[in-house]
């Protein structure tokens, strides 16, 4: 899927370019959307999945499921976003890349 590139502020740290993805609706619930959806990162193969605990409302992240198994793999967290529903932006259900941290992972190991 092709983002849009809007200016957001995620952290509250001042406003940053970040990639939007337009997730196709499934009404009537705008939240079902951006939750247990398919990554629309280009490429992706993962799962987009409620990552909300100790973070922000609106929290997700894509992650692999263990093979032969329901559960998702914690250690295949490879893209991170914010629903844009959970600061009120957009009239569609949309997904803000939450890149710089992704960033931050990486260089962490
Ligand atoms: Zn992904
Ligand atoms: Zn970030």
């Amino acid at each position: 899927m092709t983002p849009r590139i809007e200016r957001h502020d995620l952290h509250g740290q001042g406003g940053r370019e970040h990639e939007v993805y337009d997730m196709p609706a499934r009404p009537p619930d705008d939240w079902a959307a951006v939750t247990d959806v398919p990554c629309p990162v280009e490429g992706c193969a993962q799962t987009v999945l409620w990552y909300e605990a100790g973070y922000v409302p609106g929290y997700r992240v894509c992650m692999a499921r263990i093979a032969g198994s329901g559960a998702f793999d914690l250690d295949t967290i490879r893209h991170r976003f914010l629903a844009g529903l959970a600061i009120g932006c957009g009239d569609r259900p949309n997904l803000i890349r939450d890149d710089c941290c992704e960033r931050e992972k990486d260089d962490n190991g």
